[in-house]
């Protein structure tokens, strides 16, 4: 009984691992080139998370992925499937995480309910589809779901992108076109005659990205736009100085009470604004000095322009955005309410050991999983592979690969080498 369960289980796998893999040479049986825009808006606190529908459009072109469009290359806290309405099969799958669910990890959460906006691009189906998002919690169980039809032939969906398009300006080419990971810049804080000091920045964060492996090597996987987005203020907003602009995305410090935690709560109005525009991993450059910024998973990248550690800023936020890597720094005082050290996070570059299997142990020596407790602080060493505790902001009981990386301080210019794998397989999902 037990090995007929077990081989029909295998059997449902094998046939499910099948169907990915005819339909990641699909694209085009399943979808138009167009993208569709669905608006969600997500609401809750702690005790109880919902989704709802908030409005759809259409955009010309798609820019996301066109294979392994049923597979997703690291999970994030928030999942989108769709499906073929009349079979029900998975023909669009993809994950990102959102600012909501972090605030869910605040006290303020524990209060009265906040709503969150929440833009999600897929390819415009050719025939009617079911869509259903999930949100997950940091024990990895389902929170929050909306289930909801589209229909392309919907009127209601509106058209936007068509006419007036933000100026853009391409800064790097992929080697081939048809396989490429589309990253837009988009201005916030420069006004009209600052562009060409946008632009001028947008040039220094393409040189700085690439200057830093695993980019440098695989810069041709990539196309980069610099969206040119003016704003009627110069900077973002401060609300602690009392400071309020008026800019092309909304963004401000001081986000969640945090000072630095730069950030923007308008979601729609930046999509508003890159619509028409070859754009999927977003990075939002803001004209400030001060120091901030910010990087979700498959949603924003933001961060200053003006300080003098934009660059590593930058490419530690694109390994948040891009990659959904973890912190891999943890101070005391700072620690999350509420994080389980017996469920393995999905972040590829740290581990409670509750599996430690789907981590970096293949690239230890074999039979030695040496445990290193209280390093010291200074230790700039990126190389040295094992099992160092303090990550992810929670001092005890979890780890990181190395004694330091990008993802732990800005002090050391350099990727250790299980977020440098863990870079490099997101690139290749995408383009190989
Ligand atoms: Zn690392």
């Amino acid at each position: 009984m037990k090995h007929s369960l077990k081989l029909s289980v295998l059997l449902l796998w094998l046939s499910f691992a099948c169907g990915a893999a005819a339909q990641s040479d699909n694209y085009n049986r399943y979808f138009c080139d167009s993208t569709l825009r669905i608006d969600y808006i997500l609401s809750g606190n702690v005790n109880s998370q919902s989704i709802s529908l908030d409005g759809m459009s259409r955009m010309p072109g798609w820019w996301g992925k066109r294979q392994n469009l049923t597979q997703i290359p690291v999970h994030g806290a928030a999942t989108i499937t769709m499906r073929d309405a009349s079979t029900h099969k998975v023909i669009y799958y993809h994950t990102f995480s959102t600012l909501f669910q972090e605030w869910l990890d605040l006290d303020d959460a524990r209060r009265a309910p906040k709503a969150f906006e929440c833009v999600q691009l897929v390819p415009m189906p050719r025939d009617s589809v079911t869509i259903e998002v999930n949100l997950f919690n940091n024990r990895q169980q389902v929170t929050g779901t909306i289930i909801h039809s589209v229909s392309p032939r919907d009127c209601t969906i509106r058209r936007i992108g068509e006419g007036t398009v933000a100026p853009h300006v391409i800064l790097n080419r992929p080697d081939d076109p048809s396989r490429a990971i589309n990253i837009a810049f988009v201005a916030e804080g420069y006004t009209q005659e600052q562009m060409q000091d946008y632009l001028a920045d947008c040039r220094k964060a393409v040189e700085g990205l690439f200057s830093f492996e695993p980019f440098k090597s695989m810069r041709g996987r990539f196309r980069v736009t610099a969206v040119c987005t003016p704003s009627l203020h110069s900077g973002p907003s401060i609300p602690s100085e009392g400071v309020w602009h008026n800019t092309a995305i909304g963004s401000s410090f001081d986000t969640f009470g945090t000072p630095r935690y730069l950030t923007t709560l308008r979601i729609k109005q930046m999509h508003d604004a890159m619509a028409g525009t070859p754009y999927e991993h977003i990075i939002a450059l803001v004209n400030t000095d001060r120091y901030g910024g910010g990087g979700i998973y498959n949603t924003l990248n933001l961060l200053m322009t003006k300080h003098k550690l934009f660059i590593e800023v930058l490419v530690h936020e694109f390994g948040h955005s891009f990659a959904a890597l973890a912190d891999e720094y943890a101070y005391p005082g700072e620690e999350p309410l509420n994080y389980p050290l017996d469920v393995e996070p999905w972040a590829q570059n740290i581990t409670t050991l509750a599996n430690f299997d789907s981590k970096w142990k293949n690239m230890l020596p074999e039979g030695n999983t040496p445990i290193t407790r209280h390093t010291d602080g200074s230790n700039l060493d990126t190389g040295t592979l094992g099992l160092y505790e303090g990550a992810g902001c929670v001092l005890k009981g979890v780890y990181r690969p190395c004694p330091n990386c990008m993802m732990r301080t800005l002090k050391v210019p350099v990727f250790c080498p299980v977020c440098t794998r863990a870079i490099r397989e997101v690139i290749d999902f995408y383009t190989k």
